[in-house]
């Protein structure tokens, strides 16, 4: 639907009243997948979407996802614009290499593309910009043309509130640690006294300051979050309250409109009344979901399986991998494993053939999943997951308790949140040994398995009744859209 044929072009500028949003997500997969879900729902709204992404992230929704025939339930009200994120189309996109990388395109090229082309189009100058909460160019863009910018943060509302007391942490010299004791209590994030740790703040903290680029890139980003029109967050006000409350003494404009996969559902059932084929997909995914997994756990009893997926970024090692392959089989239970083809370093050597015995037994290993469809899955009974916080929502959404491996960034945060906060399942972070994913599979899926339900189910309604007509997120979905249509009128 890049750049859409005339007819769509008139349809999109028929009404000068009309809103045009530009939504402008970093180009990875957890943020691009929950912002198409926005403009999917802004588009069911009325509202008319410019979409920036890269040409890596295009190429690959075109090949393995649904969106294109989504999004053309709206002709002429959607459109995407490409960019390069400046690297070979075969190259891997995964890792801290390629987070680094992204962030310095960020400063430069996805910097100019965005200044040569925000306005382009048919439509002209959007009526409202929403962007990634990381990219304060868009913000200078917005203040000289008189265009509100919302930022949306992909992260959680803790893991941002985490992000925004940096300077705190700095000036009382809670950071850089001193000494070794990971476990120490840390006490300048507001509101989070009672549980953070040093080992629970994200990962950036933990390397020198002076040598940090990414800590510093993001502590600017997250405090410029001032200066945006207002704040969206894929989280719901029953499960992150304490960490929004104090947002909200810096940022009073808050919407809190997830968890988004869920929402978007809900909605898009509603506003096409029930064409089940419509909503029953609603797949972001960057790579081929492996199908095959759906069948498999067809055939297992309720509640027997454990899903494992560390998302779409993180890298292990074979060490790692034979860890948590050693624990998996040893557990005993059924287990289905997403392993990215790019997703293992340091090696070769071959698989132990008591872990391929027990593998064939009792196991199944997929490239990529379809994730949410897992997570509903009555087969499945638990999540191993590295708590990046779609992942972490999604889980939530449909009543799943967790065993958290963080690998970087917010993820350290959110899995503390699983096991002190919110009871929801053990936080693994800083450990990787095969008796530890036994033992803690035994505990998720056995010993603890009805306490951890009883707190599952009980987050699960929470989330259905904040996406729910009258709940909170539905509601302020509501008063965004709104917003967005207002900032159109004004123009006029
Ligand atoms: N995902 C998927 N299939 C997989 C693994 C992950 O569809 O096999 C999706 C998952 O549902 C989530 C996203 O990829 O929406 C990963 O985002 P998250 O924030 O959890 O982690 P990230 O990949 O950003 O580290």
């Amino acid at each position: 639907m890049d750049k859409g044929n005339p007819q769509e072009e008139e349809a999109f500028s028929s009404s000068s009243s009309q809103s045009h949003v530009l939504i402008f997500p970093f180009p990875l997969q957890g943020h691009v997948n929950s912002m198409l879900k926005l403009a999917e729902l802004l588009c069911f709204a009325g509202i008319n979407v410019t979409f920036l992404v890269s040409e890596n992230v295009h190429s690959r929704l075109l090949l393995h996802s649904d969106v294109h025939r989504r999004l053309s339930l709206h002709p002429g009200a959607f459109q995407f614009k490409i960019y390069s994120d400046g690297l070979p189309q075969e190259d891997p996109r995964s890792g801290h290499e390629f987070l680094a990388h992204l962030l310095i395109c960020l400063k430069t090229t996805i910097k100019d593309f965005f200044l040569d082309n925000y306005a382009l189009g048919p439509l002209g100058l959007p009526t409202c910009i929403i962007s990634d909460g990381v990219m304060n160019f868009v913000l200078d863009v917005g203040e000289e043309k008189g265009i509100p910018v919302i930022y949306f943060r992909t992260i959680g509302a803790s893991s941002f509130w985490c992000y925004f007391c940096l300077p705190q942490l700095i000036d009382s010299g809670e950071i850089p640690f001193q000494g070794t004791d990971m476990d120490l209590p840390i006490q300048n994030v507001t509101g989070m006294e009672g549980f953070l740790r040093r080992r629970d703040l994200p990962s950036i903290c933990r390397s020198d300051l002076n040598n940090n680029p990414t800590l510093q890139g993001i502590m600017k980003e997250t405090l410029q979050t001032r200066r945006a029109w207002g704040l969206i967050l894929n989280t719901f006000e029953d499960l992150e309250g304490p960490a929004l409350l104090q947002i909200r003494t810096q940022i009073p404009n808050v919407y809190t409109i997830g968890p988004l996969h869920a929402h978007s559902k809900i909605r898009l059932a509603e506003t096409i009344e029930m064409k089940k084929d419509v909503v029953s997909s609603t797949s972001n995914s960057l790579w081929k979901e492996d199908r095959s997994c759906i069948s498999w756990l067809d055939s297992k009893p309720n509640n027997s399986v454990i899903y494992v997926s560390f998302g779409s970024l993180s890298i292990l090692t074979r060490e790692q991998l034979v860890e948590f392959w050693h624990g998996l089989v040893s557990s005993g239970k059924c287990f289905l494993w997403v392993i990215r083809p790019e997703s293992i370093v340091d090696g070769d050597g071959g698989v132990p053939i008591e872990l391929e015995e027990g593998t064939k037994e009792r196991g199944y290993i997929v490239g990529w999943a379809p994730q949410e469809e897992v997570l509903g899955h009555p087969a499945v009974g638990g999540f191993l997951t590295h708590s990046g916080w779609n992942s972490t929502l999604e889980s939530i959404d449909h009543g799943l308790p967790m065993i958290c491996w963080p690998y970087f960034l917010d993820q350290q945060v959110n899995s503390r949140l699983v096991e002190s906060l919110w009871e929801l399942g053990l936080d693994m972070k800083d450990i990787c040994d095969r008796l530890v994913v036994k033992r803690m599979i035994d505990e998720l899926m056995d010993g603890r398995r009805d306490e951890f339900k009883m707190r599952a189910k009980h987050f699960a309604k929470l989330s259905h009744k904040a996406i729910t007509s009258g709940g909170s997120s539905y509601s302020n979905l509501d008063r965004l859209i709104e917003d967005i249509r207002s900032m159109a009128h004004k123009r006029i």
